[in-house]
């Protein structure tokens, strides 16, 4: 290099000038400037350690810069769990994808255009999961499971007690447990029965004039065998106080590939007053809870004044009525997606980086439905294999790929990846090969 012997800091161009390139120029009006100035001063950092040309510090900070405003990385899911809490849950379907961005400006969220008068918040909405859950005399939704407990148990048990099997005390994940957070509503837990056994009679001997409510909790993200009993809805129904029922999932009705998953329906017609559920679980749609049930409970918690404190908003609406009327979800998808069809694209993503020298198998892989339900159950379903040295390589690419480590490879299972991105993942895996080292 010509002036090799240089102090490199010297070269090093300033700051105001790479902002000034036209290609940066651009991605500050798209981004906003905090990021791109980040990225070159992040860039300029590199140069100044002489680990990078200093002529290369604008396309180094054009390369580094997220690909979309926003803040989070759009990651492709092969991790073969369908509801990957961690990865968000569920994947939006494009129609809500299409009615988040329609209504991501002034919309009618509450406004009646025939009349010019102000209309009740998400009427559409509202009506479109009362129709796909004829069951229901009314419904409401709020910001996610957990709000829609706080909220039955602020308005329904408050000073008074929630009957809940100990059995059901869950923790629904990162340390928040179902117990800690009943009680945070000035609501009393009354136990009943025993870790693995709960009857009727326990419900029964408990209920008394401080009882609000019963709690019936779906144990969606883990399975008791052996020496158990659980008291159905049914059973519980004639003991003169409401049962509420957590089914955790969302799913509004039955789904036969998930035969012990409780769905709303269900719930209601074996005669619970009330039924709260996730809008991002197997629904397939935008975190919200759900609430579905009597008529004249539901209007109690609508007019309680914490349900203003956990009202949706307008994309989460938009999401959701696109969620329940639109085609069928990549939740749905990924969970009915035919194992033969996920085999071939495997196939073929092997033959295509085996053919560039990477060392790729195709293996039969068990996927999941993750935390969002269905414990225990096993999705038959395909995998490529790669060295585990892949694993870090492809979660840090651009795009993301996450997969799963299992016995010292690294399994990309296909279930959750739209087909339109097995070319993604082909480029990926080949940039991860040159990162990974071969
Ligand atoms: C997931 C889950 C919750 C919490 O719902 P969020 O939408 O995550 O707030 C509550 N109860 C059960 C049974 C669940 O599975």
């Amino acid at each position: 290099m010509e002036h090799g012997t240089a102090d490199p800091r010297r070269r090093v161009p300033r700051t105001d000038e790479v902002l000034n390139d036209p290609r940066l120029i651009a991605a500050a009006g798209r981004l906003g400037r905090a990021p791109v100035k980040a990225a070159v001063i992040a860039a300029q950092q590199l140069a100044r350690a002489g680990d990078l040309d200093p002529a290369a510090v604008a396309d180094t900070a054009l390369a580094t810069l997220p690909a979309t405003p926003g803040g989070l990385l759009p990651v492709l899911n092969a991790t073969g769990t369908v509801l990957h809490t961690n990865l968000g849950r569920a994947a939006l379907s494009a129609a809500a994808i299409e009615a988040v961005t329609a209504a991501s400006g002034h919309t009618d969220v509450e406004l009646d255009l025939a009349t010019g008068r102000r209309a009740r918040r998400g009427r559409a909405t509202l009506t479109a999961l009362a129709a796909a859950v004829p069951a229901a005399g009314a419904v409401h939704v709020v910001n996610n499971g957990a709000a829609a407990l706080v909220l039955a148990a602020t308005a329904l048990a408050a000073g008074r007690e929630i009957i809940v099997s100990r059995g059901e005390m869950v923790e629904i994940g990162d340390g928040f447990r179902l117990p800690d957070l009943l009680e945070s509503t000035g609501a009393r837990l009354r136990e009943v029965g025993a870790t693995n056994r709960t009857s009727a009679a326990d419900y029964a001997a408990a209920v008394g004039p401080a009882t609000g409510f019963i709690l019936k909790v779906h144990p969606s993200n883990f399975v008791m065998r052996g020496f158990t009993s659980a008291a159905g809805i049914g059973e519980l129904t004639g003991l003169g106080v409401p049962v509420v029922a957590d089914i955790g999932s969302g799913l509004l009705a039955p789904d036969p590939l998930l035969p012990d998953e409780p769905d709303a329906a269900g719930a209601l017609r074996a005669g619970a007053a009330l039924v709260v559920a996730s809008g991002d679980k197997l629904l397939g749609g935008p975190q919200a809870g759900l609430l579905l049930g009597e008529a004249a409970l539901i209007e109690r918690l609508r007019r309680h004044p914490l349900a203003r404190a956990l009202r949706v908003g307008k994309l989460t609406l938009a999401a959701l009525h696109a969620t329940l009327e639109g085609p069928a979800t990549p939740t749905r998808r990924a969970l009915h997606a035919d194992p033969d069809v996920l085999r071939d694209r495997t196939t073929r993503l092997c033959e295509r980086v085996a053919a560039a020298g990477v060392d790729a198998t195709v293996t039969p892989s068990a996927a999941v439905v993750g935390g969002g339900g269905a414990p225990g159950l096993e999705l038959p379903s395909w995998a490529l294999s790669l060295p585990e040295r892949y694993a870090a390589a492809l979660r840090t690419g651009r795009p993301p790929v996450a997969g799963r480590v299992e016995k010292g490879r690294l399994l990309l299972d296909l279930r959750c990846v739209p087909a339109v991105a097995d070319d993604t993942v082909h480029a990926a895996i080949l940039a991860a090969s040159s990162a990974a080292g071969g």
